[in-house]
């Protein structure tokens, strides 16, 4: 073979080797541009679901300001004829009582009694109502707070129902936390409150308030030794009128645990129930953990 010929023989590969490189681009570019595609519809999708979940939210937060200007505005008006149905029926009673003395009928003495019992009821629903508009309207005005100075003011709060119940309630290291003063020694009494009262007749509430850190937050946990919540209720009991017992078991409004998630959540923070085998509930808040200073050298 003369020169020439490997000449044409080494040009003829090249060509050859230079088409099947230039199919394999081909088929690559072709590949990319069906890749692009599905990316940007992808892309589409998401945009939209993004937008969806955004009017959703937009849409939520607005029910959740009516919901609380309602609850605000009903119940602040409320209590206007409500002071007039206990005073109207607090003079009847004086004037029967004037009049008949004795004679005063059992079943009048018991129809009053009623008039009186439900103006307590409406009494107690309407300011937990308003506890509950209140907890989330306003500036929040974040401060560093010391947790155990919170306790032993919420403490205070409760001194009549501690001692009537002899209830007893320790408490671990607390840390500090960031956060509205009054909403978190709301929340602290709420809970404690509940601690005392979901607690079996005969037996002395125990209350153990603790505080741990994990990943940059401070979860603070309220255990009592009480008669306990099934897991099927564990969600439900934080939202609003979800009582699990009966007016006459146990009185309450079903308001102090939404009133106790609403504080958490403007708090950026989370709460849940957990029941732990020994018996009893233990309730868990977690908070942002403030930086905590660094001990002295
Ligand atoms: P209230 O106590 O006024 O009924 P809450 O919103 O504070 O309203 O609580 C909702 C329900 O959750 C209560 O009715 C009760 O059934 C249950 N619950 C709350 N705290 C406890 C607790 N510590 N132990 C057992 N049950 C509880």
């Amino acid at each position: 073979m003369d020169e020439r010929e490997l000449l044409q023989r080494e040009l003829a590969r090249e060509r050859a080797a230079r088409n099947q490189a230039e199919q394999l681009l081909e088929q690559k570019s072709l590949e990319l541009y069906h890749r692009n595609c599905d990316l940007e519809a992808q892309m589409a999708v998401r945009r939209e679901i993004e937008a969806s979940l955004r009017q959703y939210g937009a849409a939520l937060a607005s029910s959740n300001a009516e919901l609380e200007q309602f609850a605000y505005i009903a119940s602040h008006d409320l209590q206007a004829p409500l002071r007039g149905i206990t005073g109207f029926s607090q003079l009847l009673m004086r004037r029967l009582h004037a009049q008949l003395g004795d004679a005063l009928d059992a079943e009048c003495r018991e129809y009053l009694q009623f008039i009186d019992d439900g103006a307590n009821k409406l009494r107690n629903v309407i300011h937990d109502l308003l506890d509950f508009s209140r907890a989330g309207r306003g500036e929040l005005e974040p401060q560093a707070l010391v947790l155990s100075e919170l306790l032993e003011q919420a403490l205070l709060e409760l001194q009549p129902v501690l001692a009537a119940r002899a209830a007893e309630v320790s408490h671990g290291e607390l840390p500090m936390v960031q956060g509205g003063a009054a909403l978190l020694r709301q929340l602290l009494r709420n809970l404690v409150d509940n601690a005392i009262k979901y607690v079996a007749r005969g037996t002395i509430p125990r209350i153990r308030v603790e505080a741990r850190q994990q990943d940059g937050l401070v979860i603070v946990s309220v255990q009592d030794n009480g008669i306990g919540i099934a897991v099927e209720h564990r969600v439900r009991i934080f939202e609003m009128f979800q009582r699990l017992h009966s007016e006459e078991e146990y009185p309450g409004t079903g308001i102090g645990l939404a009133i106790c998630k609403k504080i958490v959540e403007r708090h950026g923070g989370r709460i849940w129930v957990e029941s732990p085998a020994e018996g009893g509930s233990i309730f868990c808040f977690a908070l942002s953990a403030l930086p905590q200073p660094l001990p002295a050298v």
